[in-house]
């Protein structure tokens, strides 16, 4: 038989590894599954044989890895009887919870702060019909009130505090183990919360754990330069990024990640906003792979790291980019150098732009 079973999301392929039941209702979209790419142009314009690979994540359903923590969240915030979820969210979560409440059939809740989020995320929590809060703060002060509310009214949280977000997202090591038939030698992430870097350090020593694979990754972590509460040793009161996604001062998992960066024998670093849409643009322009500033702080350290030599030549490095370039398009369009050229509809006008910017 030449066909495949219908892929059905994250929760169905890796039951045995998640605690769901045999009469558990999933609540999937199909997440998961994501390619991972390997670069072709950007290691030789690096003149380094390094194997970079990105985990392309914004071809999740909603367009972040957030689905793969919000479809195990809303799975057991259903199972448990709840009819509402709560999150704050720099954007992608208050996308992924509406989809997937609405999927559910239950009612979402998002706090967002006043005017630091994406179009594209603000769009879909609106159009899954979640009840939006903006409120006149940052992300930190509105993951402080949904802890607060959440004692008092009869609500979910589904931030990565929520235990199930972690176990769905741990999901993507799986997958990258699965297909290089290893565990690569670094694994890059852009680092708000610390949840995901924490949850896939669980997916790998879970495999390794399981004698899938031999090997793990050395986790490395890179914050935004004005958001970078790791890298001053402390929380940062008033984060600034263009990276909004990453725009956090107080992460939630702020000794799971020093956990992470001990264990796996990994480290932390920084990148200034200038390196993060540079290596967006690379991507963009030299792979054709259209990320998110946020993402795009994993491969714009990885790039540091490995010009410095600190990753060294033969290694194997993934870089997770951790949401689709449409979700912001404001940024792409404003970094963007190439001109919109507006001619006559003729065929002399046309073949006149043509000629005109051939390479
Ligand atoms: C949520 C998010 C992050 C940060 O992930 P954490 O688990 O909070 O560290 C990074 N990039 C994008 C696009 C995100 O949506």
């Amino acid at each position: 038989m030449p066909f495949r079973p219908r892929y059905t999301g994250l929760i169905d392929k890796y039951r045995d590894r998640l605690p769901v039941h045999d009469d558990t209702r999933i609540i999937s979209l199909g997440e998961g599954n994501t390619p991972l790419i390997r670069l072709n142009n950007i290691p030789r314009l690096l003149g380094k044989e390094v194997d970079i690979y990105v985990k392309y994540e914004g071809l999740n359903p909603t367009g972040s890895f957030k689905d793969r923590g919000m479809t195990m969240a809303v799975t057991k915030a259903v199972d448990e009887g709840s009819r509402a979820i709560i999150c704050a969210s720099t954007g992608n979560t208050s996308a992924a919870a509406a989809a997937y409440a609405s999927r559910a059939g239950i009612a979402s809740f998002v706090l967002i702060p006043d005017g630091k989020i994406a179009l594209g995320k603000l769009a879909q929590a609106m159009i899954h019909g979640a009840v939006v809060i903006q409120i006149k703060g940052n992300f930190d002060a509105g993951m402080q009130l949904v802890k607060d509310v959440a004692l008092e009214a009869p609500v979910t949280i589904v931030n990565s505090i929520n235990p199930f977000r972690l176990q769905g997202q741990k999901t993507a090591a799986f997958e990258i183990v699965e297909e290089l038939e290893c565990a690569p030698d670094f694994h890059c992430l852009p680092v708000g919360n610390a949840g995901n870097i924490t949850a896939h350090w669980m997916g790998y020593r879970e495999y390794q754990d399981h004698g899938i694979v031999n090997n793990h990754p050395r986790m490395v972590g890179y914050q935004a330069a004005g958001s970078a509460p790791f890298m001053r040793g402390q929380p940062v009161d008033n984060p600034e990024t263009v990276a909004t996604a990453i725009r956090i001062g107080h992460p939630q998992s702020w000794d799971k990640a020093w956990k992470v960066r001990e264990e796996s024998n990994g480290w932390f670093d920084e990148c200034t906003d200038q390196e993060i849409l540079a290596a967006q643009k690379l991507l963009a322009l030299k792979e054709g792979v259209f990320c998110e500033p946020a993402s795009a702080t994993s491969l714009a350290g990885a790039i540091r790291d490995i010009k410095s030599g600190k990753i060294p030549e033969g290694s194997k490095v993934v870089c997770t980019l951790t949401g689709h370039g449409l979700k912001d398009p404001d940024i792409a369009i404003s970094q963007s150098t190439a001109p919109v050229h507006t001619v006559e509809a003729t065929l002399e006008s046309v073949k006149r732009a043509i000629l005109e910017n051939m390479a």
